[in-house]
Parts: C-alpha cells; sequence; structure tokens
C-alpha cells in the first residue's frame, strides 16, 4: 500500500478547520458575485488565495467571511467543507467558525447558526460525517465584544455548539485578556481551546492552559522554547492540533523537513499531536494530504502515523461513551492497515 492510499484510508478526525477557510475559491467567486463583495479582480480569484504571512492571510480570510450573507450561503460553505473532511477520510470534525465577522456584515447569528447546523445534519445524513462547530472568538477586538459574543452564541449551545475558540493574530493580542470571558464560557458548559505559541510566545500557550482553562492548545509550536512547560504538557496529555501546510504558508518555519521545524521538536520530545489542516483550500491542502506531507518532510513510519490519527480521537470532544466506541472501532481498522502492511 503506498502511502497515499495509507493516509486515506487512516480513520482520522479533524479538529483544527476554520469554515472561513474553508471556502474553495469557485464557491468564494459564485458568493462574492451573488452578494456584490468587492474583490481586487475577479479574474484573479485563484491569485487572490497567495499570501505572504498570516495578517496577508487574514484580510483575505475576512473577504471571503463577507460573501457569506444569508443562510443558504452558510448553509453551501459548511456542507462544502465537511464534504472535502469526508473525501480525505475523515471520519468527524470540529470546526470552528468566526461570528463576529458575520455580525459586523450585518449577518444575524440566527441566520449563521440556521445554516450551518441544517449542513451538519445533511452532511451527517448524505455521507455520515458527524461534526461539532466551535464558534470562534477574534482576539484582535475588545473584551467587551467577547463578552457580547457569549451573549449570543451561548444560546445556540447544544451537542452541535460545543465549545469556544480564540483565534486571529496572536502576537500583538496574547489570551490573558479573555480570561473572564472564558471563565464565563465554561460555567455556561462549553468546552475550551484556544490559539496559542503560533506567532506568540511559549507564555501564551502556559496563559491559554492556566488562565483560560483551554483544554487543548490549537498550533502551539513555540511551546518548544519552554521545556518545563512541555514536560508538564506531556503529564497532563494536553493535545496540540498542528497544521504542517499552515506553518510552512503563515509562518517561519517554512521547511517541514528542516531538522529544527516545531512540529519534527514537539513529536520527538512526546507531546500529543494531532494532524489538521486549518484552511484546506486556502492552503491548497486537505486533511490526508497533511499527514502524507508529514510523512514524507519527516520520514515518520506508519505506525507513528496510525498513532496520530488515533490522537485525533482521542482528542475530540465527543461524548466519552460514543469515543470509546469509536476508539474500539478505530483501533481494530488500524491494525488491519498495519497488518496489511507488514504482509505486503
Ligand atoms: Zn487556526
Amino acid at each position: 500500500m503506498n502511502l497515499e492510499t495509507f493516509v486515506q484510508a487512516l480513520p482520522k478526525a479533524e479538529l483544527h478547520l476554520h469554515l472561513e477557510g474553508a471556502v474553495n475559491a469557485q464557491t468564494f467567486l459564485k458568493l462574492a458575485r451573488k452578494n456584490g463583495t468587492t474583490l481586487p479582480s475577479f479574474a484573479e480569484v485563484e491569485e487572490l488565495y497567495r499570501y505572504e504571512n498570516l495578517v496577508d492571510f487574514l484580510q483575505v480570510y475576512d473577504l471571503v467571511a463577507k460573501s457569506v450573507v444569508d443562510a443558504d450561503d452558510f448553509h453551501l460553505i459548511t456542507y462544502e467543507a465537511l464534504a472535502h473532511v469526508a473525501n480525505a477520510g475523515g471520519r468527524y470534525a470540529e470546526f470552528f467558525f468566526s461570528p463576529q465577522v458575520h455580525q459586523d456584515a450585518g449577518v444575524a447569528y440566527e441566520t449563521m447558526f440556521a445554516g450551518i447546523l441544517k449542513a451538519m445534519d445533511d452532511a451527517e445524513h448524505d455521507f455520515g460525517l458527524v461534526s461539532r462547530v466551535i464558534p470562534a472568538l477574534n482576539r484582535e477586538l475588545s473584551i467587551e465584544r467577547g463578552f457580547e459574543f457569549l451573549d449570543l452564541v451561548l444560546p445556540f449551545r447544544s451537542d452541535k455548539v460545543i465549545g469556544i475558540g480564540l483565534d486571529y493574530d496572536e502576537e500583538p493580542f496574547p489570551p490573558a485578556p479573555f480570561k473572564a470571558v472564558y471563565d464565563k464560557a465554561k460555567r455556561a458548559g462549553m468546552r475550551l481551546t484556544a490559539h496559542a505559541g503560533e506567532g506568540g510566545p511559549a507564555a501564551n500557550v502556559r496563559d491559554a492552559l492556566d488562565l483560560l482553562g483551554a483544554e487543548r492548545i490549537d498550533h502551539g509550536y513555540r511551546v518548544m522554547e519552554d521545556p518545563d512547560l512541555v514536560a508538564r504538557c506531556i503529564a497532563d496529555d494536553i493535545a496540540f492540533t498542528v497544521c504542517p501546510s499552515s506553518t510552512v504558508i503563515l509562518t517561519r518555519w517554512r521547511d517541514l523537513a528542516a531538522g529544527d521545524h516545531p512540529i519534527r521538536a514537539m513529536l520527538d520530545a512526546g507531546l500529543k499531536l494531532v494532524i489538521d489542516t486549518d484552511d484546506p483550500p486556502m492552503l491548497q491542502t486537505d486533511l490526508a494530504k497533511e499527514y502524507r506531507l508529514l510523512a514524507e518532510a519527516m520520514s515518520l513510519d506508519r505506525r507513528t502515523l496510525a498513532q496520530l490519527a488515533l490522537n485525533s480521537l482521542d482528542a475530540a470532544w465527543l461524548d466519552e461513551s460514543l469515543k470509546r466506541e469509536w476508539r474500539a472501532a478505530w483501533a481494530i481498522e488500524v491494525d488491519r492497515l498495519l497488518a496489511a502492511e507488514a504482509d505486503a
């Protein structure tokens, strides 16, 4: 079995995907035309999906987000994003979305959730992909906006709207000020995660854990700058959702094969990693491709890839009984794949 077939067949969960970053260029073009979004040039829509860095990327991300207006638009992008996960052999997805950018464009929360939740049901019905959504705060906005976000999101809390995230540009906007917002979300029963240690220092990972109460960390690469924190994350079994192509395109770690790439260092240190896509079409990738790129660049063996796939389920926020059931089924599948490999 070649690597491509193996990673496609591995049962995998996607835990770090941004809905608005999962809009393919053709759909973006279609929605922009329908809703009158002003683009630099319609002819160059594929060109728009090229960036120098995260700040550059976020401008395009906001433009895509502003092209999504009515419940049908939200349904379309969610359904397509989930189909993309399933096509790459994903069995389960927890995805972020950015309600505040749509709110600022005049879209009601009811409209966003109507389209998204219907698409989640349709994806589960049509191709068996179970999913959960994690509304994420834009850290560049005020704390007051954070509380307002909670007032609007919490009424939608359910077994499908399970937690909150924190994203956008981390370097100038550390996690600590969001402590009170996270405390309130936790009291309301929300699960908690945060982007930290991507652009910002290891201290942001520590603050996301200690102050925000984050149960897992999105990216977290710069945790490697603090060996004590690394040891503590291993002891506490903290999962890091890492995104290989995203590091190559949006961070300063441009070479996955480099000996000092943080994902390599995190793996070697024994941290619990989950491989994810971040923004698949905007980064020209999918879930299986991320596993393959990492395997090729870092010469990972099949057993390591299988372990990473099982990590994705371990770190998921499914309820525990369902997770145990899936874990047993996935382990059997993974063992069969590894055995087929050994026989070949
Ligand atoms: Zn992200």
